[in-house]
């Protein structure tokens, strides 16, 4: 993805109000893309509202034995390190929610009886809200996992945006890593409980590993103690917004629309939240090319 400037927004549970900061965020910046990874939940386009201009399926190469040419020497069963092939009752079954689709089984038949076909694992659609493209992944019920459709949506998207949003997956799994790893900056949103902080640190923890420079939204922030705010302030994250519990900003998303298009205040806040990550990113980069 060419693209200036790439934030991923992270939660460590759903419901926290990440779609609420990258939503916001995507409508704020200019000739942005939206990327909607939480593919099991998106909801983004629920607020980058627009009529579908465009679907793409995401297909998957999925093994299939050619039980005329198979004699069942078991080497592909014994190959799949994820356990997808198993040797029953004399045939060879293929257990498709968890290949990987790595191809493996089929190079290593010595009878060539493993063909492939094209499994349809979910979609993306394409949709255009004022200054936003956004793209939503979508993943088929019953399937495992939807790290494919988000390897597609960032390798398939055109260049020419100045910012993209990328609205991850909640929580601290493979499937978010997939994610961020283009990200040049990582926006973590908490909530103000005890729980929301051990979602922040594990979030907080896979920017880490990743060396992605990060720094942390609170939402529906009341004056009281902050088990997240204290987690920022002890490790050095920086905070950088405050969303506060209101009854009219919970009105607005609870109506499909965005905050910034209704609160000048806010409108403003995401303004300067996102010039301050660009700033930010900037500066990493000066740093770098310096080296
Ligand atoms: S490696 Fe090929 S021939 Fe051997 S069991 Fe698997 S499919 Fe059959
Ligand atoms: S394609 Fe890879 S993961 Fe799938 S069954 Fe074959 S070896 Fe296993």
């Amino acid at each position: 993805m060419d693209t200036n400037l790439k934030i991923a927004v992270l939660s460590g549970k759903g419901g926290t109000g990440k779609t609420l900061v990258a939503s916001n965020l995507a409508k704020i910046a200019n000739r942005a893309v939206y990327l909607d990874c939480d593919v099991e939940e998106p909801n983004g386009h629920l607020f980058l509202k627009g009529p579908v201009l465009e679907a793409f399926d995401v297909d998957l190469p999925m093994p299939e034995v050619n039980l005329d040419l198979c004699d069942y020497c078991r080497k592909c069963v014994d190959f799949c390190a994820f356990n997808a092939l198993a040797l029953i009752s004399g045939r060879v079954k293929v257990f498709d929610k968890i290949c990987h689709s790595c191809g493996g089984c089929k190079v290593i038949c010595p009878q060539n009886a493993i063909e492939e076909y094209n499994k349809n694992i979910g979609k993306i659609e394409r949709r255009h809200y004022d200054n936003v493209d956004v793209y939503t992944g979508i993943l088929n019920p019953g399937e495992e996992s939807g790290t494919s459709i988000i390897k597609k949506m960032m390798t398939t998207i055109p260049s020419g945006y100045e910012t993209a949003i990328i609205d991850s997956p909640p929580g601290s799994a493979c499937i978010v890593m997939d994610s961020i790893e283009d990200a040049d900056y990582c926006v973590l949103v908490a909530e103000p409980t005890t729980f929301g902080a051990h979602n922040l640190r594990m979030v907080h923890e896979l920017t880490k590993v990743f060396n992605k420079p990060c720094g942390a939204v609170l939402n529906k922030t009341n004056g009281e103690e902050d088990p997240s705010r204290i987690y920022c302030m002890d490790n050095n994250v920086p905070i950088l917004l405050d969303i506060p519990w209101r009854k009219d900003i919970s009105d607005y998303i609870a109506e499909g629309s965005l905050v910034v298009e209704k609160d000048k205040e806010l409108s403003e806040s995401f303004a300067a939240l996102l010039e301050r990550i660009s700033q930010e990113v900037q500066n990493e980069k000066n740093t770098y090319t310096q080296r």
